[in-house]
């Protein structure tokens, strides 16, 4: 009997399914909104022209490849902290934020998860439903029991805000609940304002813990905006977590470049908490990669890399709102009537399209157009070019 008889196969991932899937179609004109990926009108992954002026940089004076601290790049980590919290927020002034370099806005989740599981052991973790699916499976694996709060409502093509504010009342104290800052994956719904308002009320009232996911800042309105939610957590003065990634807003996927931010109530604190995700990361991994995190901390701190960075991050952002409205107008001249103006409401990357399942299938088996059974589709990966006729295959799937 050898070692590993027993192992069961592990289901596959879902989305890596169906990328497989696609690569396998010998349809020429197959189109890929499955991904969770920015693609230029041109159907390409971008190098953000800032990334590649701070590796000219970089490579001009190179420098050896010592080990990081366990936390990261300091100038990286206060980078970072500028951006989510504000260069001079109190908080940050009071240095009541502890900040670690993390591989990718995942690797900020599961420290994050692993020091709450230290610290709260017997706690239970909240996710949308749905959510990004890697949220149950990581803080499952990290010992929670997950439940979600209601959050998509498909009859009426929005946030089911009552049930998720129902949810979150009805949570025992110490409840964590993990929130999506802006550009909700996968729906593409966000809260408004005033909803904020009112979840951060019930967190605070509730001795909830917020843990925001913020992996698509800058995708939204823009980066103050899509980091709005993040002041009213600090306006109530709330203890709370927030993971950070820039796989997106830098176009860095490969480099895993994210950090996790924990709110502490003093300075005192914040320096005790950052000694606890020390100790997660050291026994995880021991020290963080120094290449993405320097890339990013470089442009972030060179007022004219980080001007252009905002530039390229807005043409980003606004590309993915004209698709969204091409889109709309295209099913519009297809003749389909429906009321898709939720197409243009919806933030980020992605778009709950509204289709089923069977429609989804269709769309692949007899269009080649790939997105995700739960009608999740990619805008980022529409262009000019395959915006037509995947405009033509919704349409044609709509109508039966
Ligand atoms: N959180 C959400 C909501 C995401 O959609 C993603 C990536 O798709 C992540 C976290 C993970 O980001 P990263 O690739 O930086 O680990």
């Amino acid at each position: 009997m050898s070692l590993f008889a027993a192992v069961a196969m592990a289901p596959r991932d879902p989305i890596l399914g169906l990328n497989e899937q696609f690569n396998a179609d010998p349809n020429p004109s197959k189109v890929n909104l499955g991904v969770g990926v920015y693609y230029d009108d041109n159907g390409k992954l971008p190098l953000l022209a800032c990334v590649a002026a701070a590796e000219a940089q970089m490579q001009a004076a190179p420098k050896p490849r010592g080990y990081l601290p366990i936390d990261g790049i300091a100038a990286y980590d206060s980078a970072v902290q500028g951006l989510v919290f504000g260069a001079d927020s109190e908080v940050l002034k009071a240095k009541r934020v502890a900040t670690v370099q993390a591989l990718g806005g995942t690797g900020g989740l599961k420290i994050g998860a692993d020091f709450l599981k230290r610290l709260n052991p017997g706690a239970t973790v909240l996710i949308s439903d749905p959510s990004w699916e890697n949220h149950r499976a990581l803080f499952t694996n990290a010992g929670f029991p997950v439940e979600t709060y209601p959050y998509y409502d498909a009859a009426n093509r929005g946030i089911h805000f009552d049930g998720m504010l129902g949810a979150l009342n009805a949570a025992a104290a110490g409840t964590v609940v993990v929130l999506h800052a802006c550009c909700h994956n996968p729906t593409g719904y966000d809260l408004t304002p005033a909803q904020w308002a009112q979840v951060v009320e019930v967190v605070k009232a509730k001795g909830l813990v917020a843990f925001l996911d913020m992996a698509y800042q800058g995708f939204g309105e823009g980066i103050a905006e899509d980091g709005a939610v993040i002041q009213q957590f600090l306006a109530a003065g709330l203890d709370f977590f927030v993971s950070t990634s820039f796989s997106k807003s830098f176009s860095l996927y490969g480099e895993r470049v994210g950090a996790l931010s924990v709110v502490c109530a003093s300075a005192e604190e914040a320096t005790k908490v950052l000694s606890q995700l020390k100790i997660v990361i050291r026994t995880n991994y021991s020290n963080p990669p120094t290449h993405g995190a320097q890339v990013v901390a470089t442009v972030l701190s060179t007022p004219a890399l980080r001007a252009q960075w905002e530039e390229e991050l807005a043409g980003m952002r606004v590309r993915i709102k004209q698709m969204r409205e091409a889109l709309v107008a295209e099913l519009k001249a297809a003749g389909i009537t429906d009321d898709l103006s939720y197409v243009i409401r919806q933030k980020g990357m992605f778009s709950y399209s509204g289709l089923s399942a069977e429609q989804m299938q269709r769309l692949r088996t007899e269009f080649g157009v790939y997105g995700v059974d739960s009608g999740r589709i990619c805008v980022a990966a529409l262009n000019s070019k395959n915006l037509k006729p995947v405009a033509a295959a919704i349409a044609a799937v709509k109508r039966g």
